[in-house]
């Protein structure tokens, strides 16, 4: 047996997915919340059970060691040898990582270095490698990186306006997220279209909590929404999106704030449809709320619409047209109803969606056999894309 871990670490959290490769069948998953924080849970689901552990878990290296008890617990693996591949999701690669990477020493310490660009992300990510490094001397590791698929932007789109020394000096520049999702739905969409990705201009959007737009041409990312940080672009379920950075200084003196980082923090987790809606964050409350009425839920749904559109429309503009649109992630994969509204709004383009073949969370072309542009339902798949590069680079 052949199995691959595709693990997701966060500052206090660590996803998992074990994948039998090369079948890509998922034999167990879960994850361990509250890493570092009382009350630690590690949460197991295999053949059909869920297990849970309540413990405190200090550190990532303790929730890996608890992860490996579980799993030998479980009979879920027999040894370590068992597992041949890991693979680990990179929130950030800077410029110079444009692929899938086999970790070495040398690596992890390269993601250290980035950690200013990804400060709650990188640290534990590097951290939970040279656990599993420890752990798995003989397993194929990989780092995948968030940023990596977008490192083909041009200069034109990577830029900000603002002096080029700035970019030269400190690294600040465009740097978009999500590139494993936006390029897995990509090759997807050209496999479905039955066309030559190199051949496509395509538009993926990335619609989960956290949720981006990607220009994808010629195989390519040529922009996208998200920037030096996940801040940037359209809104999200709680962060601003874009907005003039002139509100900062503004509203910090209107409430009294000092520290920058605890405006970048209302920006992150209490904007976007939530602050917007003032229900909540998550689609589904707030297409709730609006069916009944809720007019700051019906005003959080007709932006969240209207940011992408713009950004839809920009990407038009600027690949000089589009052969496919996709949606994927929880609100792009899941709601017929967004899918739809949207769509509607830029139908002066020639795109029109088939009602019924939207009516689905699987993968479809759901546009009709008039429209000028396919527009496609692809949901992601960041596991199963993060173990396929294990596979590719063993
Ligand atoms: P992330 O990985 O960024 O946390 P997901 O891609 O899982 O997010 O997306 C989560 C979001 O998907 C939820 O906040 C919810 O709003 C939305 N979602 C899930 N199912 C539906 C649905 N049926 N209709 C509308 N939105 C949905």
């Amino acid at each position: 047996m052949s199995l691959t871990f595709a693990i997701n670490a966060g500052s206090s959290s660590l996803k998992f997915q074990l994948i039998e490769m090369p079948e890509e069948k998922v034999i167990a998953k879960g994850l361990v919340e509250r890493i570092g924080i009382d009350h630690s849970l590690l949460e197991l689901e295999y053949n059909g059970e869920t297990y849970e552990v309540r413990e405190d878990i200090p550190n990532h290296e303790r929730a890996v060691e608890l992860l490996f008890e579980q799993l030998q617990e479980h009979n879920v693996i027999d040894n370590y040898d068992d597992i041949t591949g890991v693979g680990h999701r990179v929130v950030n690669g800077g410029e110079d990582i444009k692929d899938s990477t086999l970790v070495t020493e040398e690596l992890i310490e390269r993601v250290e270095e980035l950690s200013e660009l990804a400060p709650l992300h990188n640290p534990p990510q590097a951290q939970v490698m040279r656990v599993f490094k420890d752990k798995l001397p003989k397993a194929t590791m990989v780092a995948v990186f968030d940023t990596s698929f977008h490192t083909s932007l041009p200069a034109e789109n990577y830029l900000y306006s603002i002096p080029t020394e700035y970019y030269e000096e400190y690294g600040v520049r465009k740097y978009g997220a999500h590139g494993t999702s936006h390029k897995y739905v990509a090759e997807r969409a050209a496999e479905m279209l039955d066309r030559p990705l190199e051949e496509l201009k395509l538009i993926t959007c990335h619609l989960g909590n956290g949720a981006s737009i990607t220009a994808v041409e010629n195989g390519q990312s040529v922009d996208t929404s998200m920037g030096f940080t996940p801040l940037a672009g359209i809104t999200m379920g709680t962060r601003s999106g874009d907005i003039d950075v002139s509100i900062l200084p503004y509203l910090m003196e209107k409430l009294n704030l000092t520290d920058v980082s605890d405006m970048i923090d209302i920006l992150n987790k209490q904007s976007g449809v939530l602050g917007l809606s003032g229900v909540s964050s998550d689609m589904r409350d707030v297409e709730g709320a609006a069916n009944e009425g809720n007019e700051r839920a019906i005003l959080a749904l007709d932006i969240y619409v209207n940011r992408i559109q713009k950004y839809i429309g920009q990407y038009i503009a600027t690949m000089n047209g589009v052969d496919g649109i996709v949606f994927t992630a929880g609100v792009g994969e899941n709601s017929a109803y967004m899918r739809d509204r949207i769509i509607k709004g830029i139908s002066w383009f020639g795109i029109e969606l088939d009602s019924k073949a939207n009516d689905t969370r699987e993968e479809a072309i759901i546009s009709s056999k008039d429209s000028k542009v396919a527009v496609l339902n692809i949901p992601t798949n960041e596991e199963i894309a993060i173990a396929r590069d294990v596979e590719r680079l063993k």
